[in-house]
């Protein structure tokens, strides 16, 4: 990294301490180096001039050859003013009529305005450059950039930089970004090293970095631009596989994992009393668990599997495994009701085994809390289900050698590392992570980049695809009619309500509506309605549950509470109210909860009268498929990865500058495919020719936790 790429910014020409603190809170751009990796979000080609006609105000930019016209003068009070008065400051607004000779517009200057209206003289040209927008039901510009009529330079493309309102009454406008940046250039551009090799350069064929950073700002053709966007992409996502991989690969050397090579009696035994046969999918990830588990190293792997794939029939096996070998296994579970749920399939499964289960949570009563820890000191439970209540200073284990978690992104990091901190010996766990929320591959590659991934990508047979449909209100009764019909047949019904923290008070309101309308729709004692919902107490929650899990209710009223797990294979209807403010991976989660027996099933997305553009997309999606690796893919391209579902708490391991993990999935690809050829000729990154990649990768923002410690 050269020296130049690390001066403050303050010590550009132009700059200055004062400018240079505004360039730091508004953009968090500190040095010189900062400054250039800020590059444009949009190119305009400054030879088009638009007619003022064709002015629209959804338009970004427009550039527009306009003639002043008339030019007033207001003060803070709104009067206005004459010209002489401006002298002594009392002017406020000044506003510019300009017109071509397709009509006329308002430009408008709150700043400067001593200075524009010495310049802004009636009958004189100039091209404006600027953000129309509508005011009192016209359109008109704020702070336009104007310049010379002959500036208007044929194929010339400029940059626009993100700003905002502070950074342009403090003066850095675009222009003056523009400036900075070829200031920048030159100062960096003869003493830039590049940190990708030169034979990278040639096996992938990309640019120096000298050209790209140039070319980026000030592009010479759409070519040049296109060259340098790529460089700066594949470099941006080379550098960050590479950092991943090598971890990984320092870690598969190096982490000691507990020995587990025996699968043992009591897995054959689970195995054949089991009702139905694997899936082929289910199969290829127990081989590839039973691999990590008798490699030596620690595992560390993330099974990804749509809801209803069958995971729980994996993390049953797999704890089987770890008790044949002498250790214990956990599986936590993100909420009561779930783990709760968990407890009493896996019981079930293990009953032809003779391993020992137990549930624990935050409701669990004194005694049988004091029963479980000593059987788990003493190691006669051999798997022990539960929520937060098993990160618990209190929980020692006499050989905790597999910690699986379900559905991580409900857990912190810290809560992770102090499970993962009560490994036998003091080694720690192997970790098996558990998820239903399907994460578009690229972004997969990215989050858990150095985490090994299965997937279950087959759905046991016999589900029944579930028909979902979107309608509003005028539909209700129908749907009511509708479950009804269902009810008949001896089905039952989900009606779920939104929960969103924001509006907690009326969303808990409408739910206590909605019960009270369907209790009136459907009476007893011909009918019974259970509900679930946060503020209910645990033996409440649980006494719902269980009469719907059991059959005794047709119907639960719930809020999101059974998002993941719960598996009623009874229920055929999925009843979504308000389904416009769900996310998609939500609905998706929620959808999932029917279709798992053997009749067909039904999804019903209720919407509101005013539902979004994106919304209505997102309620289409819905109904067009079932396929949860399609829904992500969709979500993440509407709303972008860092928004996507599931991952704010995880979060990008960097944030990526010019790359983007929805558009530009095949770069990724290449570059991870690319950084693993990399990586195979020289591991550590020692060879000469690799030195300049070896110090990237020394760089800060590379520098992050491990992901063994965490995950
Ligand atoms: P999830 O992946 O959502 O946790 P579960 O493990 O809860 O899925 O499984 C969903 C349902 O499918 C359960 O009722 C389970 O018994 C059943 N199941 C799991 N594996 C198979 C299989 N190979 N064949 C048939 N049914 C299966
Ligand atoms: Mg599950």
């Amino acid at each position: 990294m050269s020296k130049a790429m690390e001066t403050d910014v303050q010590y550009l020409p132009g700059v200055g301490p004062k400018r240079a603190a505004l360039l730091r809170s508004e953009l968090e751009v500190a040095t010189v180096g900062d400054l250039l990796h800020l590059y444009p979000f949009r190119y305009i080609d400054r030879s088009t001039v638009q007619k003022i006609a064709d002015v629209h105000p959804d338009q970004a930019y427009v550039q527009i050859m306009g003639t002043v016209l008339k030019v007033r003068l207001f003060a803070k009070n709104g009067a206005e003013i004459t010209a002489e008065q401006v002298k002594y400051n009392l002017a406020n607004r000044l506003s510019v009529i300009i017109g071509d000779d397709s009509g006329e517009m308002e430009v408008v200057f709150f700043k400067g305005v001593k200075w524009m209206h010495g310049r802004l003289i009636p009958g004189k040209t100039f091209l404006f450059f600027g953000k129309p927008q509508t005011f009192n039901g016209r359109i008109n510009m704020v702070h336009p950039e104007f310049d010379a009529p002959e500036s208007a330079q044929a194929g010339v493309l400029t940059g626009i930089y993100p700003s905002t309102e502070k950074l342009k009454t403090g003066g850095i406008t675009g222009k003056v970004m523009v400036r900075l940046m070829s200031a920048a250039l030159e100062l960096v551009l003869p003493t830039l090293e590049d940190p990708l090799p030169d034979y990278v350069l040639k096996e992938k064929g990309l640019v120096p970095l000298s050209f790209a950073l140039r070319q980026i700002h000030f592009p010479a053709d759409q070519n040049a631009l296109a060259k340098a966007t790529y460089r700066l992409k594949f470099e941006e996502l080379f550098l960050l596989q590479l950092s991943l991989l090598k971890q990984k690969y320092v870690r598969s050397r190096s982490a000691v994992g507990l020995p587990m090579p025996r699968v043992g009696e009591a897995f054959h035994r689970c195995y054949q009393a089991l009702p139905y046969d694997l899936t082929g999918a289910q199969k290829r990830v127990i081989k590839e668990i039973r691999e990590d588990l008798r490699s030596g190293h620690q595992m560390n792997r993330l099974l990804q599997g749509d809801v209803g794939s069958g995971k729980t029939m994996v993390a049953v096996l797999t704890s089987l495994i770890a008790v044949a070998n002498g250790y214990q296994a956990c599986l936590m579970a993100p909420t009561e009701v779930l783990a709760f749920q968990h407890f009493n399939n896996i019981s079930r499964y293990l009953a032809p085994t003779g391993v020992k289960a137990a549930l624990l949570t935050g409701s669990t009563g004194t005694a049988a809390r004091r029963e479980i820890h000593a059987g788990l000191e003493d190691g006669s439970i051999g798997l022990i289900v539960g929520t937060h209540a098993l990160i618990e200073d209190t929980v020692t284990f006499k050989a905790l050698g597999l910690a699986i978690v379900d559905e991580q992104h409900r857990f912190g990091v810290d809560q992770r590392a102090r499970l993962w901190a009560k490994g036998a010996g003091g080694v720690h766990p192997h970790v098996l992570v558990m998820t239903a929320t399907p994460i578009p591959r690229t972004l997969a590659m990215t989050l858990y980049g150095d985490l090994d991934v299965s997937v279950i990508d087959e759905m046991p047979p016999g589900r029944k695809p579930v028909q979902t449909l979107c309608v509003g209100e005028n539909k209700r009764i129908a749907m009511y009619n509708f479950i009804r019909d269902e009810i008949e047949k001896g089905r039952q019904a989900f009606i779920v309500y939104p929960l969103i923290f924001e509006s907690e008070k009326v969303d808990y309101k409408n739910l206590e509506l909605g019960y009270e309308e369907v209790i009136k729709q459907f009476p007893q004692p011909r009918y019974q309605v259970a509900m679930v919902h946060g503020k209910q107490s645990a033996e409440e929650k649980a006494f719902h549950m269980d009469a719907f899990v059991a059959g005794r209710a047709n119907i639960l009223v719930s809020t999101t509470v059974i998002e993941v797990g719960v598996d009623v294979p009874n229920a055929s209807v999925m009843v979504i109210e308000s389904a416009e403010r769900f996310g998609l991976s939500q609905l998706h989660q929620l959808r999932g909860r029917v279709g798992r027996g053997a009749e067909k099933s039904f999804c019903i997305l209720m919407k509101g009268y005013k539902v979004s553009k994106e919304s209505q997309k997102r309620l289409d999606l819905m109904c067009a498929t079932e396929n949860g690796f399609e829904i992500a893919e969709e979500d993440m391209k509407m709303r972008g990865p860092g928004d996507l579902e599931g991952t704010q708490q995880s979060g990008l391991p960097i944030s990526l500058n010019i790359a983007s993990l929805a558009k530009d999935g095949l770069i990724l690809s290449d570059a991870r495919l690319y950084a693993e050829h990399v990586l195979e000729q020289d591991p550590a990154l020692e060879k000469p020719g690799n030195a300049s990649l070896a110090a990237e990768l020394r760089k800060d923002k590379y520098v992050r936790k491990d992901y063994s410690q965490i995950s």
